[in-house]
């Protein structure tokens, strides 16, 4: 149910200045600050926690928002999830980009599969068949179709499956954007690493700061430290700390969230022009390997899967492996310039989809565990926290956090 009825028709009216928030994110990547933001819209009194703000997994993402392209055979309910927010993600952009000023490069263009070998292409067509089958909106190239489309596909590319619905955004422009928006709302941005939750009986009443955390004050910050660990009262606590989730103090073992951390290194290039149109995939040495364009000539490589818990060191190894792959979809690619690599940990779940909406214990929810589509679905799990449009298909009980808490 989100955020209370009352509490969502509320408005702002000045309370006194050590009131209770509406809404307070333990995390500011692109799902807490998503969130705090259509809280912030409806007229909620919103602050958000965040030594770090924009800093985490975002900042490594790549943005594509493609449900149809990734859809893999046993994850239907993610599917469900990716393509209603997908849908979301058209009028999420305009709102945002005008409430920021910012410019998000949210492109729709689709995203191109390529195969190269005979067992690539049967795979190909396999998953042509399931995608048919699920309905979903996808044509079948052949490798002279796909460099038609992509001219600078390597000439051993035999074919292809076009997800034409599918589309990418720049999530490092999206968290900006983010940011700016917030800061016009008036949303308090707390630099702070949150410690603990802060109880009465059983209910969740506010969050406690780390020892020697700024104060609060507006977006733009204030100084000033409190060596004690201050406490910051609210109504609701949504935890939003990605990949660090699992790992919040002060709370019930029974109540952390089953999120692990799943390192990614990807890797920014760059050249004068835009060498590819869309986003290109493809499987290369078994392993997935994606590119994304930016409009300023910026071709996104991604992305390792690791499990090494929270290491986030760039290797020679991973960067290695990202080239050699992206160099077999496109030969070009070594000539670019190299502007940035980076390893961001994706909050996983064991069964793949987020935990979003109310938890135990009463006061707590939350919106993590988006793994590797929490750009794609940051829209939704807005919408779902916030109860702006109900929930008429039933997504809000694949993404219940109980689903995890009741087997325990
Ligand atoms: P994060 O962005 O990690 O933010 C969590 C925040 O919590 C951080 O800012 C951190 O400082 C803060 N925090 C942690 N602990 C505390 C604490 N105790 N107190 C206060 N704050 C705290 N998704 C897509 O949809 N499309 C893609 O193409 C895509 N590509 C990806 C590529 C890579 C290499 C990686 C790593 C991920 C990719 N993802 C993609 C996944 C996506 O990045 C994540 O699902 C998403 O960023 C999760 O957002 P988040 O806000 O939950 O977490």
């Amino acid at each position: 149910d989100g955020i209370p009825g009352p509490l969502a028709s509320a408005r702002r009216h000045g309370p006194a200045p050590d009131a209770p928030y509406d809404v307070l994110l333990v995390g500011g990547g692109i799902i807490g600050l998503s969130v705090a933001w259509r809280a912030a819209r409806r007229g909620l009194r919103v602050a958000v926690v965040d030594p770090a703000p924009a800093g985490g997994a975002s900042h490594a993402a790549a943005g594509m928002l493609a449900p149809v392209s990734e859809v893999t055979y046993t994850e239907e309910p993610l599917l469900r999830l990716g393509l209603a927010s997908l849908a979301r993600w058209p009028a999420f952009a305009a709102e945002l980009a005008a409430d920021s000023g910012h410019d998000l490069d949210y492109r729709a263009e689709g995203t191109l599969d390529v195969a190269f070998g005979a067992d690539d292409l049967a795979a190909l067509d396999e998953l042509a068949a399931f995608m048919g089958k699920l309905g979903l909106p996808f044509e079948r190239l052949t490798g002279r179709e796909c460099r038609r489309l992509e001219p600078m596909l390597a000439p051993a590319v035999r074919g292809g499956l076009l997800a034409p619905g599918d589309a990418w955004v720049d999530p490092r422009r999206v968290t900006r954007a983010l940011l700016s928006a917030l800061e016009r709302l008036d949303v308090t941005m707390i630099h702070a690493r949150a410690a603990g939750l802060e109880h009465s009986g059983e209910a969740v009443t506010g969050v406690r700061l780390a020892p020697g955390s700024p104060a609060s004050g507006p977006a733009s910050g204030s100084p000033g430290a409190d060596p004690a660990g201050r406490v910051v009262p609210a109504r609701r606590v949504i935890l939003a700390a990605g990949a660090w989730s699992g790992v919040l103090e002060g709370l019930p073992p029974r109540a952390l969230p089953p999120v692990r951390p799943v390192k990614g290194q990807i890797m920014r290039l760059r050249s004068p022009e835009p060498i590819l149109r869309r986003c290109v995939r493809g499987v290369v040495h078994g392993s997935s390997v994606y590119l994304v364009p930016r409009g300023d000539g910026e071709l996104v490589v991604g992305a390792t899967q690791e499990e090494l818990g929270f290491d986030t060191r760039v290797t020679a190894g991973g960067l290695w492996e990202l080239l050699r792959d992206a160099r077999e979809l496109v030969p070009g690619v070594t000539e670019l310039e190299v502007a940035d690599v980076v390893a961001g940990l994706r909050p996983g779940t064991p069964d793949n989809l987020p935990l979003v909406g109310p938890a135990s214990p009463p006061g707590l929810s939350m919106a993590t565990g988006h793994h590797r589509g929490g750009v794609l679905l940051a829209p939704l799990t807005a919408a779902l926290l916030v109860d702006e449009a109900g929930d008429d298909e039933g997504l809000a009980a694949l993404c219940s956090p109980l689903r995890f808490q009741e087997q325990r």
